[in-house]
């Protein structure tokens, strides 16, 4: 390819020579040497083989043309081309790359947006669409630290979900009052248009040098010279915020702010989708009432548990939790009122319990503790802290009721109630999950038949049929 330009170049000379030199009609083609070379390579290189192009002429000229004043403009002027196309060559050359650049940058961009949201949209959990936000945010910001926050307590609170940065780096603040980031001329508006690319706040000089305390947002990253916060929004309104922090001033340019909103942009959906699928997750374990663990993870833990003991040789105890009359404390109070009950039991139950239990609502009234290895005299002792810290709590009973003015009015008293409780224990009374569960309730009706309030183990069934 080279050689054939230089022949060409060769032939292009050769030509203009063999047809009269500085006098012949094709003298034209000289520009195309200064054009390719412009062209290809620095301007600075086109302009010297035009300059060089230009003596050579002037130097034929001057022995080839009569030196008649006519003929001493063109000579001129043709000598002055040389250069000049060399210069036109050059700047269109750039110009063109300049274009190209900016075109290949842009198309680019374009593809690692689209292979990050593909990547997202693949994600399959909250963890995996949060650490893929956060790994393609210091791909395209090459930030200090990147995190994102979203919407807590019932969305008053921004709270710090997922983190990147050097591992010696201070932590970010956890959370940040809402109320105090949208004081920041922060566009948070809930009501933002469906779809719209929610603008970024962005701090160029996040110093902090006068004596006032500095802005909220300054405060959530401490090493931070300059950051930007772009709000994370759906079609229903915030989720949360993107945080981007860099150690010096001036971290990203207008571009680079362009290029993050359109990626938090493309991340909302996915973040959306994976919030959704949690709270789908959690309802599909957890009892809506009271928090607990429900019924499908508790017989999950059961038989995992199960296993582990009969593997390791490991005791474990299950103890069942009915309320005593609660079907008449329904009829008194109100089925309402039933049910925040459940809930305060539920509260109850949890500050009774070690960490490795897991208590769980079996149904209805009836609550369970799963107890890893824990044998027949510990669970007798869990059982009977429950049934003492139940028995002594005054449970708060809200009741609508009508005032003398005909308004609906609330008030608030205390009730007590009282739980009976059974429990049975691997291996000695079952040796298997569903074994174990009817051992437990068969000990919970014989504290029933005891008289309530009270608790039974197994092994007092046992003893007494043994007896009887
Ligand atoms: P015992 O001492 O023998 O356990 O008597 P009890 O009245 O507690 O037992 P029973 O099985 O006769 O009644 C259980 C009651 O629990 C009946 C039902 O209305 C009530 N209940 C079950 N689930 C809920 C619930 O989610 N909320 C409310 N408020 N009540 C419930
Ligand atoms: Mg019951
Ligand atoms: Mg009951």
């Amino acid at each position: 390819m080279r050689i054939n330009k230089l022949w060409i170049l060769l032939a292009l000379l050769v030509l203009v020579v063999v047809t009269g030199g500085a006098r012949s009609p094709l003298i034209f083609l000289l520009h195309l040497p200064i054009l390719m070379v412009a062209m290809r390579t620095r301007a600075r290189l086109g302009l010297l083989v035009g300059l060089f192009v230009s003596v050579v002429y002037l130097a034929a000229a001057h022995f080839q043309i009569p030196q008649t004043q006519g003929a001493g403009m063109l000579v001129a002027g043709m000598a002055l081309s040389f250069p000049a196309v060399a210069v036109f060559a050059a700047l269109l050359h750039r110009r063109m790359e300049d274009r190209y650049l900016r075109l290949s940058t842009r198309s680019r961009e374009m593809k690692t947006l689209l292979d990050m949201s593909q990547m997202m949209d693949a994600a399959f959990d909250l963890d995996m669409t949060l650490n893929l936000i956060l790994l393609n945010v210091q791909e395209i910001t090459r930030c200090q630290v990147c995190a994102v926050y979203l919407k807590a307590d019932g969305g008053d609170i921004l709270e710090l979900r997922a983190a990147s940065g050097p591992s010696d780096r201070a932590p970010l603040a956890p959370s940040i009052r809402l109320a105090d980031a949208r004081a920041e001329r922060w566009a948070l508006d809930d009501n933002a248009a469906p779809g719209a690319i929610a603008p970024a706040f962005y701090a160029p000089q996040a110093i902090r040098v006068s004596d006032t305390p500095p802005p909220p947002l300054y405060t959530l990253d401490q090493r931070a010279r300059s950051f930007a916060c772009v709000p994370l929004t759906c079609l229903e309104g915030l989720l949360g915020m993107l945080y981007v922090g860099y150690d010096l001033p001036q971290g990203m340019d207008g571009e680079g702010l362009r290029r993050l909103e359109q990626l938090v942009g493309r991340a909302s959906f996915p973040l959306q989708r994976a919030l959704l699928q949690q709270g789908f997750q959690f309802l599909a374990f957890r009892d809506a009432k009271t928090g607990l663990d429900n019924y499908r993870q508790f017989e999950q833990n059961l038989v995992s548990e199960m296993n582990r003991a009969e593997r390791y040789n490991h005791r474990l105890s299950v103890i069942l939790l009915d309320i005593d009359h609660f079907k008449h404390f329904n009829d008194t109070y109100g089925h309402p009122a039933g049910d925040a009950l459940l809930a305060q039991l539920a509260v109850v139950l949890q500050n009774c319990l070690r960490g490795a239990d897991r208590p769980a609502r079996y149904g209805g009234e009836e609550f369970v503790v799963l107890c890893p290895e824990t044998g027949k005299e510990e669970a007798r002792l869990i059982a009977e802290r429950i049934r003492k810290s139940v028995a002594e709590t005054r449970f708060t009973l809200v009741q609508e009721g009508e005032a003398k003015d005909g308004t609906t009015q609330e008030t608030q008293s205390t009730v007590h109630v009282t739980v009976s409780l059974g429990f049975a224990t691997f291996p000695q009374d079952a040796r298997s999950s569903t074994d174990i569960v009817k051992r437990a309730d068969l000990a919970l009706y014989a504290a029933k038949n005891a008289g309530r309030n009270a608790v039974r183990g197994h092994e007092d069934i046992s003893q007494r049929l043994a007896v009887g």
